[in-house]
């Protein structure tokens, strides 16, 4: 009950309070299959859960809806993917959205190709479900978020997934073994809407050698690391965002040249990220790096872990 999740200050009214963590997610593997009608890529993605997570905290304020965040430069307002979260799922209730405010704590980077803006998402509106008092499986809550985008229904489930279509339609993979990551964002970001015109541009320049080209693209994924092993996993959208910002490959080069079993983009960009050995020492990659970067030590999430780590408290 409400009353039983005060965080009352001695002498100050009791507040209702709900906190919940929203886990990143990195794209383990991403291949291109083509168009839809209407402009959309289709896609098959592996989608991994990681630790690295925002803070979400909801409480009971008299008045109309309201949201703050601790980071300039993402919008505290309807434009806010979280904001979106919690007013759908009140609508799918049919609870009003007003008398709540929500708190948003940043910590994964936007602009990355980590899914953060989804995964806040998908947290608000498990907020709101819970200060309801509600509890939703996983399939109706990536049904009321689903429509916000399409990254989006992955994190009501988290762990490792299959996705198809354009990345929304789903399949539980068995976890992976668990692995340390070194997550490396270079002090510029990239749009999801630039990295697949920057695919597009690709392709099309190359259009008469269309199979070459995918070759190429696929030797991305596949150099070896520094033990001379290489990885089946890729990201078609690698070269030609490397290709505006040769940074990356830069990074991806260093991870891999540090011994990453796999090495690559997440996503549209532009963070990076290795897999190593759970004990691996990274001590070494935390620095060294152009001016601006930002290097995060994390670790993959199973589903059971993740779904632990979105517990609403
Ligand atoms: P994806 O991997 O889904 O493409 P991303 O990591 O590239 O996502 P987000 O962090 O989701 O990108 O943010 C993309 C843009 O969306 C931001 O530049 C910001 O203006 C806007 N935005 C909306 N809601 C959020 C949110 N909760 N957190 C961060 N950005 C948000």
């Amino acid at each position: 009950a409400a009353s039983a999740r005060a965080s009352a200050r001695k002498g100050e009214p009791a507040q209702p309070l709900w906190v919940t963590h929203a886990p990143a997610k990195v794209n383990l593997d991403l291949r291109m299959r083509g168009l839809r009608p209407d402009g959309y890529h289709l896609l098959t993605t592996v989608l991994q859960s990681i630790a690295l997570a925002d803070t979400l905290t909801l409480r009971a304020r008299p008045g109309p809806f309201g949201m703050a965040c601790d980071t300039a430069g993402v919008p505290a307002d309807a434009r806010n993917l979280a904001w979106q979260g919690a007013a759908a799922m009140a609508a799918h209730l049919g609870v009003p959205l007003d008398g709540w405010e929500l708190a948003l704590e940043k910590h994964v980077p936007a602009a990355a190709g980590l899914g953060g803006g989804s995964a806040d998402a998908a947290a608000a509106a498990r907020l709101i479900a819970s200060a309801a008092g509600r509890s939703l499986d996983a399939a109706e809550l990536a049904e009321v978020i689903g429509p916000l985008g399409a990254d989006v229904a992955f994190f009501a489930w988290g762990g490792t997934m299959r996705g198809e279509g354009v990345g929304d339609l789903l399949t539980p993979l068995p976890d992976v073994p668990g692995a340390s990551v070194l997550l490396v964002r270079p002090p510029f970001g990239v749009s999801t809407s630039q990295a697949y015109g920057w695919f597009d541009e690709t392709l099309n320049a190359e259009r008469r050698t269309l199979n070459a080209e995918r070759r190429t693209l696929k030797v991305e994924g596949r150099r070896p690391n520094a033990e001379g092993r290489t990885s089946s996993f890729g990201n078609d959208l690698e070269g030609p965002v490397s290709a505006r910002h040769p940074e990356i490959s830069a990074i991806v080069d260093r991870l891999r040249g540090a011994g990453a079993a796999h090495a690559g983009m997440s996503g549209s960009g532009s963070a990076c990220f290795g897999l190593f050995e759970p004990a691996a020492n990274l001590a070494a990659l935390a620095s060294g790096w152009p001016d601006g970067t930002r290097v995060w030590h994390t670790r993959l999430l199973s589903r059971s872990e993740y779904q632990s780590a979105t517990a609403v408290r």
